[in-house]
């Protein structure tokens, strides 16, 4: 049986600049509690795909001109960012982007800004992310600038956390890191997919672990979709072989 999406981008067009289409009518689902990621070179245009969602390309004068962008079957083309995370659907962007200035916790309660449910159901929340990420809690009073590149990347998924997020869509977790923790990371998704139910779209250069950790996956190129499929699929397609998995 189909199964129910929770996100589906309907053929949408960006223009930045009045000018640059950069995305030339992508189309996308993630289903309700699925892992999918959007794959693609440098430049392909999956960062410019979940700022679209994420309704945040304005501030960079870009621009959806063409299609439809549903979440949980409403569409949320004229949500503001926050309207969006109060519905449930937060984006986690490129480069950590932590408050260097504040501690690890209070980058935390940052995340909890549009909740409206107190401060023992927040408290309460700020435990279990401690409880997923553990090198948090240990490092809770530290600035948070000083931490490590993984700390601050597990900083702003805890950060999205707090705002009880029924889907994350994550800018290149990978970005960055060291092999070692970019697994760690990978993990993590997966335990808060299979243990909180949240879905992710997953945007990744790296299609080597994005392949083994997303259920299904869609290959950008030049703002269009060139393929699609369930990831083993993919892993066994010899283009993506070829071009994107280094194994000819
Ligand atoms: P990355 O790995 O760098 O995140 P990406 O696949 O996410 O790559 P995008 O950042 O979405 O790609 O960029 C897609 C295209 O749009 C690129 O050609 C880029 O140069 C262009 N672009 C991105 N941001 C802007 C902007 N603010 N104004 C004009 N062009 C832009």
């Amino acid at each position: 049986e189909p199964a129910t999406p929770i996100l589906s981008v309907n053929n949408i067009e960006v223009i930045y600049d009045h000018v640059i289409l950069v995305l030339k009518g992508v189309s996308l689902t993630v289903p309700k509690g699925g892992i999918t990621a959007l794959l693609g070179a440098n430049g392909a245009g999956k960062t410019t795909t979940l700022k679209a969602i994420s309704n945040l390309l304005h501030a960079e004068r870009g621009e959806v001109t063409k299609g439809t962008i549903v979440f949980e079957g409403d569409e949320i083309q004229s949500l503001s960012p926050n309207q969006l995370v109060r519905r449930g659907c937060i984006q986690v962007m490129e480069g950590r982007h932590c408050f260097g200035h504040l501690s690890v916790e209070d980058n935390l309660m940052t995340g909890a800004f549009t909740r409206r449910d107190g401060a023992a159901a927040i408290r309460a929340d700020l435990d279990l992310v401690y409880e997923y990420f553990p090198r948090l809690k240990v490092r809770r009073t530290s600035q948070a600038g000083y931490t490590s590149g993984g700390e601050q990347q597990i900083t702003a998924i805890g950060r999205a956390l707090m705002s009880k997020p029924k889907m994350i869509l994550l800018d290149e977790p990978s970005m960055g890191l060291a092999p070692q923790l970019v697994e760690e990371i990978f993990e993590i998704v997966k335990k808060l997919n299979e243990e909180q139910g949240v879905s992710f779209l997953l945007a990744e250069q790296n299609t080597n672990i994005a392949l083994r950790y997303a259920k299904y996956g869609y290959i950008l190129e030049s703002g269009r979709i060139v393929l699609d499929g369930e990831a083993q699929a993919l892993r066994e397609n010899e283009d993506v072989k070829e071009f994107y998995l280094g194994v000819a």
